[in-house]
């Protein structure tokens, strides 16, 4: 019995990962965490019957709490609540699905009590891979990638172990607006930019495709993870999203994954790594695949991607400087109250804005989200 916590139930990682749970009696959930949908956090516990769960307001808490009287679940709230979860003696990977900069304390601590990692949240390595990374070293914690695309190069770097990575071929979907030019973005409605032609994901990360900011996030990610240098990342738009990402080797060997778009595969595989296990769902017919296609990024139309280089090149807390800015910008996007291409105007801004640490530790990484956040409600 593997036993599992999930911060970020609710949401679309979260209840991909439930449905993975629901079809293995050999998984077991024993905490739960969600922001504030206390309907589907109490539907989950019932179903489920985690030892705890928690949200994070307190008054939602009291809610649920009184909701669930009749189960044996202790309910908590707050960031103490997702620490004490994340540590739970019996927990064996915190499957981190949590949206946004939320998710680096909680990741830090399991790391610390020696908890496998599963990691959906992309902030936690934008932001403070330069913790994470190194103290997952020191503790010989594996941090298994849920991301689709960092699976898919977790997966084509098994058995290579020794042999030098040339470069990462990260494929991008090229999201609802490839082939656009920028003056035909002037007036894109939000329900645009939330239609993404293949995967189905949260509305955040959804735009962050739009933008290309999400592969501008999963560049630094994947530059963390895998140990590699900018230069060694190479994005390639691939619309079908059949290849989910590739490695070539010294010698010139590309070595890829291949699947439909289903996020259910990558996180499966992350919980239950190096084992296959079988998914239900559709499979690849190559018959019916009619071409895979691939196209070079269109930096002067998505200038979010070529900032996060940019981003990542300066270091230090200029990319918790992006991220913070794209979150904010996308939320006031999503509110109606700017308009799209504004999205990477407010992401340069604030990265030149923001007063730069080389080192940034935890707390520095918070204040330069506030102060971010503080200059962008001053201006916009
Ligand atoms: P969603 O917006 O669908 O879900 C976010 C989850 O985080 C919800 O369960 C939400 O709870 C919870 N949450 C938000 N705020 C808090 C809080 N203060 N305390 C506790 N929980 C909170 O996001 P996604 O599932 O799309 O993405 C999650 C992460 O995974 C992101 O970092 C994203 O970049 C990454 N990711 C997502 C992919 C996808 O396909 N969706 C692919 C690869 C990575 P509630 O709903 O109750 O408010």
């Amino acid at each position: 019995m593997k036993k599992i916590a999930l911060l970020g139930s609710t949401g679309s990682i979260g209840t991909q990962t439930l449905e993975i749970v629901r079809e293995h009696p050999d998984l077991k959930v024993v905490a739960l965490a969600a922001g504030r949908n206390v309907s589907l956090l109490e539907e989950q516990i019932r179903e489920f019957k985690p030892r705890t769960a928690v949200l994070w307001e307190e008054r939602d808490a009291a809610d649920l709490r009184a909701r669930v009287k009749d189960l044996s679940v202790t309910v908590l709230s707050g960031m103490d609540g997702l620490l004490e979860i994340a540590v739970m003696p019996e927990v064996e990977i915190l499957v981190t699905a949590i949206v946004g900069m939320l998710g680096i304390r909680p990741t830090i601590a399991a790391i610390e009590a020696g908890k496998t990692i599963a990691l959906a949240n992309k902030e936690t390595l934008v932001t403070a891979g330069h913790i994470i990374m190194p103290l997952a070293r020191e503790r010989k914690v594996p941090i298994l990638p849920v991301d689709s695309e960092h699976s898919a190069i977790f997966q084509s770097l098994n058995g290579e172990r020794g042999n030098r990575i040339h470069k990462i071929l990260l494929t991008a979907s090229g999201g609802p607006f490839r082939g656009k030019k920028r003056e035909d973005l002037g007036q894109i409605r939000v329900e645009d930019a939330l239609n993404h032609p293949n995967w189905s994901m949260g509305r955040k990360i959804t735009i962050d495709s739009a933008t290309m900011v999400n592969k501008g996030l999963e560049v630094m990610e994947a530059s963390w993870l895998f140990d590699v240098s900018l230069e060694q990342i190479q994005v390639v738009v691939h619309p079908q999203s059949v290849i989910h990402s590739m490695v070539e080797y010294e010698d010139g060997a590309v070595m890829a994954q291949l699947g439909t778009p289903d996020m259910r595969l990558p996180i499966q595989y992350a919980l239950y790594y190096p084992k296959r296990r079988s998914l239900s769902g559709k499979r690849l017919d190559f018959f019916q695949l009619a071409s895979l296609t691939f196209e070079e990024p269109d930096l002067e139309t998505f200038p979010g991607l070529r900032l996060a280089f940019t981003a990542m090149e300066r270091g230090g807390n200029i990319p918790t400087a992006y991220n913070a800015a794209n979150e904010k910008a996308v939320s006031l996007f999503l509110d109606g109250k700017i308009p799209f291409l504004q999205i990477p105007e407010i992401i340069q801004a604030c990265m030149e804005h923001c007063e730069y640490e080389r080192e940034p530790k935890v707390e520095k990484i918070l204040e330069t989200e506030a102060e971010v956040y503080a200059f962008i409600e001053s201006r916009w």
